[in-house]
């Protein structure tokens, strides 16, 4: 049955079909640049607001962080019921909506965040588009976004780039992903492409790790949720890091040190042999690809008391025990060498979506058949850190990550392309038209 209606509208499909956005994938899809100025606008929109998270703040669950987030949260929200789509925003601050379909299909849904990184000013963004853009070094006073260094930017010589202003990023990630999302919401409502229910997610605090800390699970109904806050064009990313903290603190035992020997215990001594113990070839400096790692942060020391954490990332969710086991046995060598009272507590921050994603095998063969149909390559990559798609595997719910065409993310270098954007639209409306055959 499902096999059928698809080769009647596939056939039906041969000229130019009005239900499918009009972007530059596939032999039936000719280039509609009026939709891209759609884009454009909401992206410009979007990026003037000022959504800076505060990681502080979101660890002492203020929620969101930033009142800008709040401000784009609500305005999304009349966005979406001017359109006539239902819209929820209940105490989880994450902005839901509903797109009711008439087709027979499951649900499915897409997630994007609101709020930008601090790593670079976030706020007070003013874009600059660079139209009808000739490939070259791109110099926006002190800040030089070259050629050499961003190879990609020679994909769009003819098209329309946007930086920020040299001086905060630009916030691409992931308002990028926000404006296509609602594109898309637009598209659905006053298109006519038959699709199943479309669930629409928008989180704050992405940025400070609190993006799904609550979220809203009973009143979605979407098994997959597939972020959209992605990098480069054609990238998709289904597997993420296992990530865990180890803090330890150190007590050692004070006395004056001319009187010290056999009596005193140095936090300090203790703190940095378990520091150098760490494999410096297994740490953040020293791996790519597929390695993990531990890396050592915040530490804090002197001879009575010492505390620091130890970052473990490991795709493998056997190799991040193990790791942790690995800095537990390093404590307690220390724990009898410097005769210190070392306490180690562990916390699992997030787990590898593959997990997830390989519950719901369909998650990842939708995306595939979604870009088959419109003639789009697509490349799968490991994220070297989570998103909000790795929080949401530990409810069960399949969440790879589409790209947004971002590049240069949380820097002043930071651009997006406004094609690469529409493939992403493309590429978002492709997988519910193929969800609801
Ligand atoms: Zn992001």
């Amino acid at each position: 049955m499902a096999k059928m209606r698809r080769k009647k509208r596939r056939s039906s499909a041969a000229g130019e079909p009005s239900w499918l956005p009009q972007f530059p994938y596939g032999v039936v899809m000719g280039y509609n640049p009026s939709m891209h100025g759609e884009l454009l606008d909401r992206f410009l929109d979007y990026a003037s607001y000022d959504t800076m998270s505060d990681g502080a703040r979101a660890d002492e669950g203020v929620r969101p962080s930033a009142e800008g987030e709040e401000r784009l949260l609500l305005h999304l929200k009349e966005e979406l019921e001017a359109l006539g789509i239902e819209a929820f925003y209940g105490e989880e601050k994450v902005l839901c909506a509903r797109i009711r379909g008439s087709a027979d299909a499951a649900p499915i849904g897409f997630m994007a965040h609101v709020d930008t990184a601090d790593d670079v000013p976030g706020n007070g963004v003013r874009p600059v588009v660079h139209r009808d853009f000739v490939p070259g070094d791109i110099v926006l006073g002190d800040t030089v976004i070259s050629l050499d260094g961003n190879p990609d930017l020679a994909r769009y010589a003819g098209g329309t780039v946007i930086t920020s202003s040299g001086d905060t990023l630009l916030g691409s990630d992931d308002k990028a992903g926000v404006a296509i999302m609602m594109e898309a919401a637009r598209l659905l409502v006053q298109g006519d492409m038959p699709h199943g229910d479309v669930e629409l997610y928008f989180t704050p605090d992405e940025e400070t790790g609190h993006g799904v800390d609550r979220f809203p699970s009973t009143w979605g109904k979407a098994g997959i949720i597939y972020t959209v806050d992605g990098e480069e064009e054609g990238i998709v990313e289904n597997e993420c890091f296992n990530a865990a903290s180890v803090y330890i603190t150190i007590k050692g035992n004070a006395v004056h040190l001319g009187s010290a020997r056999g009596v005193l215990r140095n936090a300090v001594t203790a703190a940095a042999y378990i520091i150098s113990s760490l494999p410096a070839s297994e740490s953040p400096e020293a791996t790519d690809g597929r390695y993990g790692y531990y890396a050592a942060d915040n530490l804090h020391a002197s001879i009575p008391d010492a505390s620091f954490e130890v970052i473990i990332r490991d795709f493998d969710y056997d190799g991040l025990q193990r790791r942790i086991a690995a800095v537990e046995s390093i404590a307690e060598a220390a724990r009898h060498i410097y005769g210190a009272d070392v306490s180690v507590r562990t916390a699992i921050r997030y787990r590898n979506m593959a997990e997830a994603c390989a519950s719901r095998p369909e998650a990842m063969s939708l995306l595939e058949r979604a870009a088959q149909s419109i003639g789009m390559k697509l490349e799968r990559r490991a994220i070297r850190g989570g998103t909000d798609g790795a929080n949401l595997a530990a409810l069960g719910i399949a969440s790879p990550n589409i790209f947004t065409g971002g590049h240069n993310l949380h820097s002043v270098r930071e651009w997006v392309a406004v094609e690469a954007m529409a493939s992403s639209l493309s590429l978002v409306m492709a997988i519910i038209r193929e969800a609801a055959v």
